[in-house]
């Protein structure tokens, strides 16, 4: 009986291998044909100042529709399109509808875009950049690129002309996922990044670690020194959001201030906040 059941194991094993296998290349497939259809979709997710209530800037997140199997998560996809060269074009077209959405927000306010560690090697990255700025007309302090420590960690040489170039053209920087990947106050001492983003953990962690607390606390004034933004990400409720204005983290981001939407949302919502509207959270922001 153990025999038979150590067969069926190895059986399952097997086909899950292979499942796994021909669904990376389905993907790979579907997500090619995505692009091609215009499956695709950026949405925007609001950042806001906590020293105005208002939302300085928006994250360009990519959404996926598929026909037949629904959203699939970014999270799912986006490695897929890194392991298969079609990051590039994917990211091109990416920043292209940032820059065009951008540039008809009112109020100055800026686009993150997330850029792929794959992405900094390809030296080709700064002229798509410079061209989406160009098309859409937006000047370039309004585009900010987030990236993850682990890309950093690599050291190599073309991310390292990159990020000065980036730097050059005046775009704005910031790790995305702070205190997540390795050596970050090693690359907070080599490169000059506008803003750190205090990964998503450390805030979910806010109410029960005194850890989580303490390292917010470090981090906020680490930024101060250096002259930084400091955002914390995924920010869901009500007490998290007391706990990082009164921490004095300058920027927040997360669902309970605003969920990631699409464009024309975004935009009304912009709109709003131009005229003088003033929106329940910013009261409670400002409240504090
Ligand atoms: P990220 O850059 O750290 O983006 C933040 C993620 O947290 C987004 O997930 C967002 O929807 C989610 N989020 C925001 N507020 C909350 C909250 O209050 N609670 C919770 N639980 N989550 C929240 P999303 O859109 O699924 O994206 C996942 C990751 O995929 C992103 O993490 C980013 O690394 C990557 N990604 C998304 N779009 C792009 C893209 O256009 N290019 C590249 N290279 N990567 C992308
Ligand atoms: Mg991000
Ligand atoms: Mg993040
Ligand atoms: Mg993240």
């Amino acid at each position: 009986h153990a025999k038979a059941n150590g067969r069926n194991d190895f059986c399952l094993f097997e086909e899950t291998m292979e499942h796994q296998f021909h669904e990376l290349r389905n993907l790979e497939a579907a997500l090619r044909v995505a692009i091609e259809k215009e499956e695709l979709e950026v949405h925007y997710q609001p950042i806001v100042d906590l020293r105005t209530g208002k939302v300085s800037c928006c994250e360009a997140l990519l959404r996926w529709n598929h026909p037949e199997l629904g959203p699939i998560s970014p999270a799912k996809f986006i490695p897929v399109a890194e392991s298969t060269g079609l990051i590039a074009p994917l990211s091109h077209w990416v920043l292209a509808q940032a820059c065009n959405a951008a540039a008809q927000w009112p109020g100055g306010v800026t686009v993150a875009v997330n850029m792929s560690p794959a992405l900094l090697k390809d030296l080709h990255l700064s002229h798509m950049i410079l061209s989406s700025l160009y098309t859409s007309g937006l000047s370039a302090d309004r585009l900010e690129l987030e990236i993850t420590e682990s890309v950093l960690l690599e050291d190599n040489a073309q991310a390292n002309t990159l990020i000065r170039e980036f730097q050059k053209i005046g775009l704005k920087l910031s790790i995305d996922d702070f205190g997540t990947g390795y050596s970050s106050l090693a690359y907070l001492k080599k490169y000059r990044f506008d803003k750190i983003k205090i990964d998503t953990s450390f805030i979910a962690d806010v109410t029960r670690s005194k850890e989580a607390r303490a390292i917010i606390h470090a981090l906020v004034g680490l930024a101060a020194e250096l002259d930084m933004e400091i955002v914390a990400e995924g920010i869901e409720t009500e007490t998290q959001l007391g706990y990082v204005t009164g921490a004095r983290c300058t920027a927040a981001q997360g669902f309970y201030l605003g969920r990631p939407s699409r464009e024309d949302v975004i935009r009304r919502r912009l709109e709003a906040q131009a005229k003088g509207e003033i929106w329940s959270a910013e009261v409670e922001v400002l409240q504090r």
